[in-house]
C-alpha cells in the first residue's frame, strides 16, 4: 500500500489531533546550515546527499558561506507567533539546531520562542543526541527527535553501534513526547532495538517516523524483513508509527504520538 495523493513538503508536521482535526505543518529555520555532512550509499551503489544542502545551494543569498556554516537569522524568531491557528512546525529544516557549532545562547532563545508560541507543536530532529539532555525539561509542546545516523561511509555494523549511543542519550531527554526519525531505514534496526529491551525494558521514545531511502525521483525500499521486525516491534511497544509517503507496506502506518 502506498499513500496516494501525499500532499508536497514534510508530511508528519501536519500533526493530527486527538479528535481527528488536521493542523497545518510548517518549517521554521531561525538557524540555518549544517556540518554532519550527511550522505547515503543507496542499493544500486549511487551516492545521495542530504537534501537540504542541494536546497542550500540553490539558494545562495540565503547561504551565502555555504551549507557548512551556522546562519543565525533572529529576525525570523517571530515567526510562529504570528501564526494564530495551532500548527506542527518543524524546526530547522535546513539545519541541525542542536549541532556542536550552534552557540548555546541561540538554541535558548528559539526553545523560549517555542515555549512562548504554546498553542503549537514543536519537532525538532537532532544527529546529536548527547547535547540534547543538557536543555533539562524541554517545554510540554516541544517535541525532541534524533535521527538514524547518516549511512554512507558506515557499515551496517556501524550504524547499529551509533543507534545504540543515541539511544543511550535519548533516555536522558525530558520531553513529552521524544521521538525516532528511521529514515532512511538503511539496516536492520529491530535486533538493536531489541537489545535495548533486554536491558532497559522500554524504549527512549514515544514515536517513531520511517521512510524508505530516495536518490531524487528513485526510490529503494527497505528490506523486507527490516520493515517487518521494526513495525512489529514497535507495534509490541505500542509506540505510534507514522510512514514517511515514500514507503510501501501492506499496513499504512500515519499515527501520531498522545501528546497531539
Ligand atoms: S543532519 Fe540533517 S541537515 Fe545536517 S547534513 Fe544531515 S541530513 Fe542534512
Amino acid at each position: 500500500m502506498n499513500r496516494q495523493n501525499a500532499p508536497k513538503g514534510i508530511e508528519w508536521t501536519r500533526i493530527k489531533d486527538p479528535d481527528g482535526t488536521v493542523r497545518p505543518g510548517y518549517t521554521w529555520n531561525p538557524t540555518g546550515g549544517c556540518f554532519h555532512g550527511c550522505t547515503w550509499e543507496m542499493p544500486d551503489g549511487s551516492i545521495t546527499e542530504c537534501y537540504a544542502k542541494t536546497i542550500a545551494e540553490r539558494f545562495t543569498r540565503a547561504y551565502s558561506h555555504g551549507f557548512e556554516h551556522h546562519y543565525w537569522r533572529p529576525h525570523n524568531l517571530d515567526a510562529p507567533l504570528k501564526v494564530k491557528e495551532k500548527a506542527g512546525i518543524f524546526v530547522g529544516s535546513m539545519a541541525d539546531l542542536f549541532g556542536h557549532w550552534v552557540p548555546e545562547d541561540h538554541i535558548w532563545q528559539v526553545l523560549h520562542k517555542m515555549s512562548e508560541a504554546d498553542w503549537h507543536i514543536f519537532q525538532t530532529l537532532s544527529k546529536f543526541p548527547i547535547r540534547l539532555p543538557k536543555f533539562g525539561q524541554f517545554p510540554d509542546n516541544v517535541w525532541v527527535g534524533v535521527s538514524l545516523p547518516a549511512g554512507h561511509l558506515m557499515s551496517e555494523t556501524g550504524g547499529a553501534r551509533g543507534l545504540k549511543a543515541y539511544l543511550k542519550h535519548m533516555k536522558h531527554i525530558k520531553a513529552t513526547v521524544r521521538f525516532m526519525s528511521i529514515e532512511p531505514l538503511w539496516f536492520d534496526v529491530a535486533p538493536v532495538l531489541e537489545q535495548w529491551l533486554e536491558t532497559e525494558g522500554e524504549l527512549p521514545f514515544e514515536w517513531a517516523i520511517i521512510g524508505a531511502a530516495s536518490n531524487g525521483s528513485r526510490v529503494f525500499q527497505p528490506k523486507r524483513e527490516w520493515t517487518a521486525g521494526l513495525v512489529e516491534q514497535l507495534n509490541a511497544q505500542k509506540v505510534p508509527i507514522f510512514f514517511k509517503g515514500n514507503m510501501a507496506w501492506e499496513i499504512w502506518y500515519e499515527a501520531f504520538p498522545k501528546a497531539a
